[in-house]
């Protein structure tokens, strides 16, 4: 099956690998890149090994980011003490486009599934608890109206009220099993806006 030379099939099985890249796309990129100047392709390699190397969970609300701090978590002009639990990065973007959120972040990195066997400590919630020995006045859970995240969002209200921390959850404008990265910015303010108090 080999059509090409050996480093172009390389390159098309790399790109192959990425998810939601079948073997047709692939193809399509490994020539794209292919046919780029040198210097281009020379960056975007950069960019891919900097990343990889560089970029960490923040100490304070484990986003991804290339600091100990991430960007919003030391910035002095948003609220530290209203905390958005959120499930992946991507959903905290997704907020973060809004410009109408001015507290902080919690990142999880999944949610709770017992089908897929992924427990409470498979997620950042520990970092959460330990977050909450501090100053905050409400934490808002913003994980996804999918069954993992509505599991996960109870969990955390049952293991937050005791402590005497406001818990809300975004409203259900949010639709059932949706991922809160493809809503758009109205539906997620309205979301945040109308949430109720756990
Ligand atoms: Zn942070």
């Amino acid at each position: 099956m080999d059509y090409y030379s050996n480093q172009i099939s390389r390159l098309i099985e790399e790109f192959s690998r990425l998810p939601g890249i079948g073997a047709k796309s692939a193809q399509r990129l490994a020539f794209h890149i292919i046919n780029l100047p040198k210097d281009q392709v020379e960056n975007f390699a950069k960019a891919l090994v900097d990343a990889r190397n560089n970029v960490k969970y923040c100490e304070q609300c484990c986003t991804l980011t290339d600091r100990e701090l991430c960007p919003i978590c030391s910035n002095k002009d948003r609220d530290q003490k209203t905390i958005m639990v959120v499930e992946t990065p991507r959903d905290l973007a997704a907020y973060e486009k809004t410009g109408k959120y001015n507290g902080v972040y919690h990142v999880l990195h999944g949610a709770i599934s017992p089908m897929l066997g992924i427990g409470p400590s498979d997620i950042r919630l520990k970092e959460l608890i330990e977050r909450l020995q501090g100053d905050v006045n409400e934490v808002i859970i913003a994980t996804n109206s999918s069954l993992e995240g509505e599991t996960t969002a109870m969990y955390i209200s049952k293991l937050i009220k005791p402590v005497g921390i406001k818990v809300s959850r975004i409203a259900s404008g949010v639709p059932v099993g949706g991922d809160l990265e493809y809503i758009d910015e109205v539906t997620l303010l309205r979301a945040l806006e109308g949430r109720t108090e756990l």
